[in-house]
């Protein structure tokens, strides 16, 4: 997958993305990402790429020249590639966005900055908008990585195990099931016996049970559409009669 991002500022991405498992999946070369500047895209000597807003008010706006040029440029004659503006009022990026993200072969991101990009941006060559969440970032640039980090981790091939993103939080609709690992006792805390006798059909429904418990105290909303077996409705049902949820 190649995943291309527009930004003011190609250096805040360095750490992120040459550390861990994003290093490794460029190695391997299951992921290319490709930063840009946008100044290159500016055709004044003191590569302008803001002015003040028509209208008044506060702050600067993002100029939509270097923006649309720099998208049609990376973007080239291919049809179809995604072209996605990080900003607060996009849909929310949730696991089921990331998984329909990873299935794309590239993807274009725009990071905003200041109060933002001109509307001529999104009317021309944005394809979708994306928010990490109900709270404003001073640049999209951070929102980027949370994407990358996120679509990346669901290539085929990027972390060791196959099942690995697959049983993670949200991938099914339910949080995870509680995770332990050596000592089995730990300042008085010991590790549940079932996962200490090996009967793999054990530990799996006690997983289940587990991680829908825990969505059950956390985020009761996740049931509302989680795929539960009839005998997993039952269980649910016994814990609705002993417990309300601690978050709602
Ligand atoms: N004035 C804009 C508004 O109210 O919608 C907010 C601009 S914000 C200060 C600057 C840039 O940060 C945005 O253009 C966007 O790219 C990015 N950004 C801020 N919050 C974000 C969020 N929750 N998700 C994704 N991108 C965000």
């Amino acid at each position: 997958m190649q995943i291309d991002i527009l930004t003011l500022f190609p250096a805040m991405f360095e750490g992120p993305f040459s550390e861990s498992i994003l290093k490794r999946a460029q190695e391997k070369q299951l992921l290319s990402l490709r930063l840009h500047d946008i100044r290159n895209y500016t055709t004044d000597k003191h590569r302008t790429v803001d002015d003040t807003p028509y209208g008044g008010g506060g702050g600067m706006v993002m100029m939509p020249g270097p923006l649309i040029e720099a998208v049609e440029a990376v973007r080239g004659p291919e049809r179809g590639v995604p072209v996605i503006l990080l900003t607060p009022q996009g849909r929310i990026f949730t696991q089921r966005v990331a998984q329909e993200l990873a299935q794309h072969p590239r993807l274009i991101l725009i990071c905003g900055r200041y109060e933002g990009v001109d509307e001529r941006v999104r009317q021309t060559v944005v394809t979708d908008e994306i928010s990490i969440g109900d709270y404003v970032l001073t640049g999209g640039e951070l929102a980027a990585m949370v994407v990358v980090d996120a679509v990346a981790r669901l290539i085929p091939g990027v972390l060791g195990a196959r099942w690995a993103a697959e049983e993670d939080s949200h991938a099914m609709g339910l949080l995870e099931y509680p995770h332990y690992t050596r000592p089995p006792e730990y300042r008085g805390l010991a590790v549940p016996d079932v996962l200490l006798r090996g009967d793999h059909a054990a530990i799996e429904r006690w997983r289940r049970r587990e991680a829908i418990r825990r969505t059950w105290q956390r985020r009761p909303d996740l049931l509302l559409t989680a795929q539960l077996s009839d005998d997993e409705r039952w269980f649910l049902a016994e814990l609705a009669e002993q417990d309300a949820p601690m978050l709602v």
